[in-house]
C-alpha cells in the first residue's frame, strides 16, 4: 500500500477499491506529468530547510510505502511534500503529509515539522504527534479492509462530479 492510497482514501474510501480490487489506476494527466518537473532543490532553498537535505527518499514501514520528495535535518526531520499547483480543496494531502511523517517517524527518526509547499508557498505545517501516528495506523488497516472486500465500501457521493474515477467507478451514479 502506498502514501497516494492514503490520500486517496480521504478523498473517496471507493478509490483503493477500485485500485486494487478492480485493477484500474487513474491515467497520467497533463497536469500531473507538468507536476514532476517541480524543482525540489529550489523549495528547498526557498524554505531554509536544516542540512543536510535529501529528495525522493522512499522508505517502508509494515504495509505502508512511499517516496518522501524533501527530507531535511540529521536527528530530528522536517518533511517535504512540493506540489507544483495550488488546488482549492487540499484536505487529503493533509493525510498524505501524515503519512510521510509517519514513514519517516518510524523509518529514522523525530519528526519536528511536516510541511505541504503548493506552488511555491507553505499551504501546511504540522507537528507532528503520537495521535497522528495512531490515526495513520488506523487508516491503514481500513485500507486493507477496504481492498480484502469483494464489494465497494459505502461512500458519501458529493465528490463525483470532481473525481477522475466517475466513468469506472461502480457506486456512482454520475450520468453522462
Ligand atoms: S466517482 Fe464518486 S464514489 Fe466513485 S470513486 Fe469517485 S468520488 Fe468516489
Amino acid at each position: 500500500m502506498t502514501v497516494s492510497d492514503v490520500k486517496q482514501y480521504h478523498f473517496c474510501k471507493a478509490i483503493p477499491w477500485i485500485n486494487y480490487v478492480m485493477g484500474f489506476r487513474e491515467p497520467q494527466t497533463f497536469s500531473m506529468e507538468e507536476g514532476k518537473k517541480v524543482s525540489h532543490e529550489e523549495a528547498a532553498k526557498s524554505l531554509n530547510l536544516p542540512q543536510p537535505i535529501k529528495y525522493e527518499v522512499c522508505l517502508k514501514y509494515r504495509s505502508l510505502h512511499g517516496c518522501v520528495d524533501i527530507l531535511a535535518g540529521e536527528k530530528s526531520f522536517t518533511v517535504v511534500e512540493n506540489k507544483a499547483y495550488r488546488r482549492i480543496n487540499f484536505s487529503h494531502f493533509r493525510y498524505q503529509l501524515m503519512a510521510y511523517a509517519y514513514l519517516v517517524r518510524h523509518s529514522l527518526g523525530v519528526v519536528e515539522k511536516a510541511i505541504l509547499f503548493m506552488n511555491g508557498k507553505v499551504a501546511l505545517e504540522l507537528e507532528p504527534t503520537e495521535e497522528h501516528y495512531t490515526y495513520v495506523d488506523h487508516v491503514v488497516k481500513k485500507i486493507e479492509e477496504v481492498i480484502k472486500s469483494d464489494r465497494p465500501p459505502i461512500v458519501n457521493k458529493d465528490k463525483c462530479d470532481f473525481c477522475q474515477y466517475r466513468r469506472v467507478c461502480p457506486v456512482t451514479t454520475y450520468s453522462f
